[in-house]
């Protein structure tokens, strides 16, 4: 048997990865500055060492979705610019997140006056950047209502209650960077801050770049990018190219090891369903990850995985905590290590792989890994 010692499923976070994506994303940027997208746990990868990795390695902002996200950073003690932007009205800890000094998205008039409420509440202005619609159709004022949003932010500033910091905007086609929306969106958002200049915004950035942005659209740039997916080292364009073609390295390796290994007979029925039915007598191994994990359930049949050296296939569907592996005649024992996916430069399959086994993103296969799989940091 292979070594006993150690969890069964472990997810290893490369920081140095981390720190090296977030120096080849301001290299990207120019003179923009690199907010780096933390949200969701780092996209699995853990938000306080990831926090951490970008800033030591220059990212001058951070992003989050949530509330709850920013305040556990501040709690641990990160500092510096911090942005938050999906809030929704009546957010109970608001007051606490102006006192904190993180930087508040708004997208309508309740947020600026629930901000100017918060602010009022703690005895400092909020940092407020408002979104602009540019065509995504998710958050942010459209064009009918922008104008109004930015009257009541600029009278709000006024009175000392809120700092307008920002103008931004989120694009629905960065993955193809050609596509002509992209160019729509783009003039909307000049537009959208030129409207709040004339009103008289006194604006520190404007910020429309995502990762696919940040890498390909070099006049999406503005004063700050908002990568995520990159920061993590995969492609956020993988049709155009792979991590290695922007500088990046995939940060994370998602390994298991093997629960039991066994001999089974030809025609033995494999997983629920019977999916799939070994073609010879064969050794199967026992794969202690499941959809509860993370591990698409869509990858049943199809997900690759490195187990005794060489590239499988999931053998039958994914169960809520473990899947099969058909091994063959190769040797193997349960304890033995199987790599999901890790860099790419070994002979494991990617995340992307993982992702187009299962008709999903990148973004989805990482970001899902449950709390069951343990994370180590390196
Ligand atoms: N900005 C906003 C508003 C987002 O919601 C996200 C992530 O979805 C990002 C930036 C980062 O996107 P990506 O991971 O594609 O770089």
């Amino acid at each position: 048997m292979g070594d006993e010692l150690g969890p069964s499923r472990t997810a290893r976070i490369d920081l140095g990865a981390i720190r090296s994506n977030v120096e080849s994303l301001r290299a990207h940027a120019g003179q923009a500055e690199v907010l780096a997208v933390v949200k969701a746990d780092a996209y699995g990868h853990g938000l306080l060492p990831s926090a951490r990795a970008a800033r030591a390695a220059g990212a001058s902002w951070l992003g989050v979705a949530l509330l709850e996200e920013a305040l556990a950073l501040r709690a641990a003690g990160v500092d510096g610019r911090l942005l938050a932007w999906l809030l929704a009205p009546g957010e109970p800890r608001l007051a606490d997140a102006v006192a904190a000094d993180v930087d508040l998205s708004v997208s309508a008039v309740w947020g600026v006056d629930e901000a100017v409420a918060a602010a009022r509440a703690v005895g400092r202005p909020a940092r407020l950047h408002l979104k602009a619609d540019t065509g995504l159709s998710r958050g942010g004022a459209t064009a009918a209502d922008w104008d109004q949003l930015v009257a009541t932010a600029l009278r709000a500033e006024a009175d000392g209650t809120v700092r307008v910091v920002g103008v931004w905007t989120h694009l629905a086609w960065a993955d193809v960077p050609d596509h002509p929306t992209v160019d729509k969106q783009l003039d909307a958002f000049a537009y959208a801050v030129e409207r709040a200049e004339r009103a008289g915004a006194r604006l520190e950035v404007r910020h429309a770049a995502n990762s696919a942005a940040t890498l390909t659209r070099p006049d999406a740039r503005f004063d700050l990018v908002r990568p995520g997916l990159a920061v993590y080292g995969l492609s956020p364009v993988p049709q155009l190219g792979g991590p290695e073609a922007y500088g990046l390295r995939p940060a994370m390796t998602l390994t298991a090891k093997l629960a039991l290994v066994k001999r089974v007979p030809e025609g033995s029925g494999v997983s629920y369903g019977h999916a799939y039915v070994t073609p010879r007598d064969t050794t199967v191994g026992l794969v202690p990850l499941g959809y509860a994990d993370g591990v698409p359930r869509h990858a049943s049949g199809s997900g690759p995985v490195l187990a005794a050296g060489r590239r499988r296939k999931v053998a039958g569907r994914v169960c809520m905590d473990q899947f099969v592996l058909d091994l063959g005649d190769d040797a193997a024992a349960a304890g033995d290590e199987v790599v999901l996916f890790g860099a790419g430069d070994d002979g494991a399959p990617t995340a992307e792989e993982w992702a187009q086994a299962a008709g999903t993103i990148s973004y989805e296969i990482v970001a899902r890994l449950g709390p069951r799989v343990h994370r180590v940091w390196v």
